[in-house]
């Protein structure tokens, strides 16, 4: 008999991260998997998407984005970057950069060329993969500092490389990749004709006076990045859907017909308020960064009096990935699911950022995108975990 379902739907289950929260929501417990703030988004912004709505901008913009959305990216782009983007050949606006990214590789993998992922990875990137008919090498980032091998990553890269995905800084390991780090991939993907598709997302989230660099700004590499981020976590709108990339003129054409026949359009009120968004001023960003910084060390601090332990700090984005081995449980998914059940805090099993599920069976990743409030609630609840054999390992 025919299988009413695709060969490619089949080979990804649902998104473990979406599951937890659903879990969460059944046990009542404090939600630190799915990386969504839990606090309210800058007014101006709000106000700029409403009025828009009143204004009556409620009917499709320009597939590609509205005109004002992509002169403040390229505005925004200039102004943290120093890079030229040009609104009407270099920027295509998305639905978040979710669809950033699946348009991306549509428009430009065809089946069987090889698409190099670090690993652990963004749980998306798996079926963004099977979706486009790409074949996934992994190339491994390994604690404590989350750096790669540069032998297994030059030797990931053949005739079939048609690009890496970087992720910079790194969901779920708070990696921010150096400088030389980005040359050296530019080196790689110039050498086997590959393109770099990266996903700066969480681009104004760093710590400790570490710096994030676009690969694009990165010699010879402005023709051959995809440069994907967007609005969801600078301003704390995730359930806006306004994402973009900047590539060069042939690539962002390509985009667009991707994005067009996938989408249409962002929507357009909410290219209004992102477009205001854009334009806030650098203390806006400066205390983003702040914030998420105090948030670090709350949730850093209960975590490793809970003994979760931490291989490192993140340096950028939101999330920890701790230690889960010291608890005796056979697997990250049974201690996850214990966690919320018991103790009432929602985490993501490690597995979910593998490849082999094996690999991050000792590993459980918590958001830290939440008002301290509510981070303090879940330190509070996990201090129950330090009467457990492998708990309360002080910091
Ligand atoms: N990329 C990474 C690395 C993420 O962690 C997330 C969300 O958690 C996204 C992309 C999704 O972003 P958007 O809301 O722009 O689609």
């Amino acid at each position: 008999m025919k299988s009413l379902i695709s060969a490619k739907a089949q080979r990804f289950t649902e998104s473990v991260i979406r599951e937890m929260t659903r879990l969460n929501n059944v046990h009542g417990g404090v939600n630190l998997a799915q990386g969504f703030p839990d606090f309210p988004a800058p007014e101006e912004i709000k106000q700029a998407a409403a009025d828009a709505i009143h204004r009556d901008v409620n009917q499709y913009s320009i597939t590609w984005g509205a005109k004002r959305l992509r002169e403040a990216i390229a505005a925004k782009t200039k102004r943290f970057y120093g890079v030229t983007a040009d609104p009407e050949r270099n920027i295509c606006v998305t639905c978040g950069s979710t669809e950033a990214m699946i348009s991306t590789l549509l428009a430009t993998v065809d089946p069987g060329e090889e698409v190099i992922v670090f690993e652990p990875f963004y749980e998306n990137y798996g079926p963004d993969a099977i979706l486009s008919g790409a074949t996934p090498r992994f190339v491994k980032l390994r604690a404590p500092d989350w750096s790669f091998d540069e032998k297994e990553l030059a030797a990931a890269f053949n005739d079939r490389t048609k690009a890496i995905i970087i992720n910079t800084p790194n969901n779920p390991t708070g990696k921010v990749f150096t400088r030389d780090e980005l040359v050296f991939i530019a080196n790689l993907c110039q050498k086997w004709d590959a393109l770099a598709v990266t996903d700066e997302i969480y681009e104004h989230i760093v710590y400790d006076g570490l710096k994030h660099i676009p690969m694009y700004t990165i010699d010879g590499m402005a023709d051959r990045t995809v440069w994907i981020s967007g609005a969801s976590k600078t301003y704390s709108v995730t359930g806006w859907r306004v994402g973009y990339t900047i590539a060069a003129e042939k690539l962002t054409n390509a985009i667009r017909k991707v994005h067009d026949f996938l989408t249409v359009g962002s929507p357009a009120p909410l290219q209004e308020g992102a477009a205001v968004a854009m334009g806030l001023p650098d203390s806006y960003y400066e205390k983003v960064a702040r914030d998420y910084l105090e948030r670090r060390e709350t949730i850093y601090q209960g975590l490793s009096e809970a003994g979760l332990v931490c291989s490192k700090k993140p340096g950028g984005a939101y999330y920890l990935l701790c230690d889960i081995g010291r608890f005796g449980f056979p697997d990250d998914t049974a201690f996850a699911h214990w966690l919320v059940k018991d103790i009432g805090v929602a985490g993501v099993p490690g597995s979910s950022f593998f490849n082999d599920p094996r690999e991050g069976h000792g590993l459980i990743r918590f958001t830290f995108c939440k008002r301290l409030e509510t981070l303090r609630a879940a330190c509070e609840r996990l201090k129950k975990l330090s009467t457990r054999p492998g708990g309360s390992v002080r910091p």
